[in-house]
């Protein structure tokens, strides 16, 4: 197809996630080909990939060691199903897996997307209760502000409002307690909005734990959500309470995990060992869709019968455990050990920390966070008084514009403008992108 065509058909045919369509055909973007950290689209204008295509590319796009796995691969097969039935990839992937994952966390259960990981840790984690008798144990505790993906079940548990209010009929209930926010919080001691939250926390299992199955929330920092980072102890007090309570901790780590946080999972942050943990995006490197979700041995253990007591565990797609998507996962991981991938984002992290306070003093930024290469900027009406603007005029979103126009691609939470790059991108590139940033926030604020 010729490439004027393509953005025609573009407008004409798909349907994109996440977006306004009406947004979209007021600035088309086909992307043709990436290489490194920059993609390029149809015209041949190149971009930095500032949010690591969606939070999961790690070493660049087109990474010599990732496409020979797959195409090593190809030469075996493609994909075979896995249902009743292994392959070679997806144990070999197992095993690392359960290497690198926090000492109790001993299963894979592979699946396709974050969302789906977080459907089947839900799902597990109800089933676990009912295989062992306790019929009574069906409720979630969840977070307000979190965000687990946009199916059902994974809305149902997250609390970004301008995502789920529409579908709030079609979701099942759970306890909410308070995420402990440190920016606009009238308390400023974060011990002290800890303990807060952990309060609220231990009111709710101590009143109902008997009907709560697990209590979830995301890794150290609420991505989606707005990029809030937790304060120290916080999760380790939640996973004490979980114990105290005898309820599963569920962490999602579709978005901390693999490197994101300057640990190889956030959980490490505070050695906490959480009884089912999700993890998605990094995992193949940004290629290909592979998730999977790690339990603890006890808890296999109880969807261990004979099959006419129906405790087996009923769920998997077509794709689950994909050849190609384990493979390359595989080799994800040896440049994470070959490279000390992990010290290296440490490093870049401290360098993008030191970077950003050029961009503290505008007169619009109104809070940075940042966990590793995983960075909010928040942007406000007024410094002073936290002043949000108005959500109309989508200060976030125009930004983002101004920031492609400028050779830079990433997608706004609301005001807050996400800064995720690929670990691979060098301190040059690290700097251009934070310049890119501080050029479109002065021009659009
Ligand atoms: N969980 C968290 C913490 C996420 O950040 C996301 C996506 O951003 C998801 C789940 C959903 O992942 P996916 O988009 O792969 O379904």
């Amino acid at each position: 197809m010729q490439k004027e065509m393509l953005i025609q058909k573009s407008k004409e045919l798909l349907w994109l996630p996440f977006t306004q369509m009406q947004d979209y055909e007021a600035d088309p973007l086909v992307i043709e080909k990436g290489e490194g950290v920059m993609l390029y689209d149809t015209e041949g204008k190149s971009y930095y990939d500032g949010y690591s295509s969606l939070w999961l590319n790690v070493h660049g796009h087109k990474k010599k060691e990732l496409d020979d796995a797959i195409k090593a691969q190809l030469d075996k097969v493609a994909h075979t199903t896995l249902l009743g039935a292994a392959n070679r990839p997806a144990i070999e992937l197992a095993e690392r897996l359960v290497q690198l994952t926090p000492e109790k966390l001993k299963r894979v259960f592979y699946s396709d997307s974050g969302a789906e990981a977080v459907e089947i840790g839900l799902k597990i984690a109800f089933q676990y209760w009912r295989n062992k008798g306790f019929h009574e144990k069906t409720k979630f505790v969840t977070v307000t502000n979190g965000y687990h993906g946009d199916t059902v079940g994974a809305i149902s548990v997250g609390a970004v409002d301008i995502f789920h209010t529409t579908y709030k009929p079609l979701m099942f209930d759970s306890y909410k307690i308070p995420f402990p926010t440190i920016y606009r919080n009238e308390v400023v001691d974060h011990k002290e909005i800890r303990d807060q939250s952990l309060y609220e926390l231990e009111k709710v299992l101590s009143g109902n734990g008997q009907e709560i199955a697990a209590v979830i929330m995301e890794g150290m920092v609420q991505g989606a959500g707005g990029m809030h980072i937790m304060p120290e102890g916080y999760l380790k007090g939640v996973e004490r309470l979980c114990k105290e309570y005898d309820v599963l901790l569920i962490v999602d780590e579709v978005a901390t995990g693999f490197g994101r946080t300057g640990k190889m999972f956030a959980v490490e942050h505070e050695e906490v060992e959480p009884d089912i943990m999700m993890i998605a995006k990094g995992i193949t490197g940004g290629y290909l869709p592979i998730a999977a979700t790690m339990t603890t041995e006890k808890i296999y253990d109880a969807f261990y019968a004979d099959y006419t007591e129906l405790k087996t565990f009923f769920h998997g797609h077509s794709y689950t455990g994909n050849q190609l998507g384990c493979a390359v996962a595989l080799a994800n991981l040896d440049i994470f050990e070959k490279d000390h991938v992990i010290e290296d984002v440490e490093k870049k992290a401290a360098f993008v920390r030191e970077q950003l306070n050029s961009l503290k003093s505008l007169s619009h930024v109104g809070d940075i966070r940042q966990l590793g290469l995983m960075i909010g900027i928040e942007l406000v009406a007024d410094k002073q008084s936290k002043q949000p603007f108005p959500w109309t005029k989508r200060v976030g979103y125009q930004t983002t514009l101004k920031m492609r126009e400028l050779g830079m691609l990433s997608r706004p939470l609301g005001d807050t403008i996400v800064f995720m790059p690929p670990y691979a991108s060098s301190y040059e590139d690290l700097k251009a992108m934070i310049a890119i940033m501080e050029q479109a926030i002065m021009e659009v604020t």
